[in-house]
């Protein structure tokens, strides 16, 4: 398990609300009583499993809990340190912003003005961990938030020093449809935004999956029902390959969300075989109680990766952050000397 936890790690799929740990939780419950919240409704604990539905159902508690800047502050500065303190070197958080009318104050913009203080405050108290954040589109809300969404982080993109570096595309993949978004999602990527799109997280999505490749996307959140094993195409694999658009992996979330039935038959072992290159991550490391180096560890006791092979994936996963060219140089470099202290 140590070697998990001294692995140097990147994380590049992680939701801020489903990210919030216990600790945090427990702050949180005692900051609004009135709610009459349970730790218990916030998270899903070992061997416990939920329909996709009702992890969704999870999400919409936590945004009651996380409803005001103050809040959104804590919980973004105690995530960036707990990811810190599991050797995470590099992380994208995403997340949606929210307007919450009953509470003064909280519009969409200084809800990313929020997180971006918290990554400033973060830096500034030394933490070691070089942090940027991905503006989230909630699929529900339809095209016209998600282009008032572009048009926000187009904004920050400019205006953050780099920090706000893409777009997400998440949200409950059985509720509206990814078609109406293309033009918003187009027009991110003309304005230098770079998109990780949630993809054929359930079956049925063949048609969007196909429209959201031709963009192309840079990186693909799950992708579960992509391959033709899973009744997905095996024009759609052949598509990702070339472009080479690397997956984002999350073991536990998916079989505790129930899309994928067990561990073994997680289709890391389809895209891994093929040479595909893959990304380890969380997902929401408060919700299903993992953290990043547990993932690792199940992805190796999973399939039998010895730990060079473990290395090896830390490593590729630099060459699919988002930021720029100088911060892979740096993050290499820093994985070039630590490895002989590990290896
Ligand atoms: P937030 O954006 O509020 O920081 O994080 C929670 C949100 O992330 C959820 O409301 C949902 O839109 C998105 N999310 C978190 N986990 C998943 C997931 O496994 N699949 C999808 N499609 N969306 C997710």
């Amino acid at each position: 398990a140590e070697f998990y936890k001294d692995l140097p790690k990147v994380e590049l799929h992680a939701h801020l609300n489903g990210s919030v740990s216990v600790q945090t939780m427990e702050k949180l419950i005692r900051r609004k009583p009135h709610l009459n919240i349970e730790h218990s409704m916030t998270a899903i604990g070992k061997g416990q499993r939920r329909t996709l539905d009702e992890c969704f159902e999870v999400f919409k508690v936590i945004h009651k809990l996380v409803d005001t800047e103050e809040d959104i502050l804590m919980v973004a500065t105690d995530v960036i340190k707990e990811f810190a303190a599991d050797n995470v070197k590099y992380l994208e958080l995403r997340s949606t912003p929210r307007e919450e009318n009953h509470t003064a104050g909280l519009t969409k913009k200084s809800y990313i003005e929020t997180v971006i203080e918290a990554i400033q405050q973060c830096k500034n108290e030394g933490v070691d961990i070089d942090v940027r954040f991905l503006v989230a589109i909630d699929r529900r809300n339809g095209a016209e938030v998600a282009m008032e969404t572009v048009k926000l982080a187009e904004e920050f993109m400019l205006s953050s020093g780099g920090l706000v570096v893409g777009i997400d595309l998440s949200g409950d993949p059985t509720v509206g449809d990814g078609r109406c978004l293309l033009p918003a999602l187009q027009r991110a990527r003309n304005s230098g935004l770079k998109l990780s799109l949630h993809m054929s997280e359930v079956p049925s999505q063949l048609e969007e999956s196909e429209l959201l490749l031709n963009l192309p996307p840079d990186r693909i959140g799950h992708g579960t029902f992509l391959h033709p094993e899973m009744g997905g195409s095996q024009s759609l694999v052949d598509r990702a390959v070339k472009g080479r658009i690397p997956l984002e992996i999350c073991l536990t979330s998916n079989v505790k969300g129930q899309t994928v039935p067990s561990y073994s038959q997680h289709h890391l072992r389809y895209w891994y075989q093929l040479g595909h290159p893959c990304v380890i991550c969380t997902d929401d490391k408060g919700v299903f109680c993992t953290d990043l180096s547990q993932e690792y560890q199940l992805a190796a006791s999973t399939f039998g990766l010895r730990p060079d092979a473990v290395w090896t994936l830390s490593e590729r996963a630099v060459d699919c952050i988002f930021a720029g060219d100088e911060v892979k140089q740096q993050l290499r470099q820093k994985w070039t000397e630590l490895k002989p202290g590990l290896l």
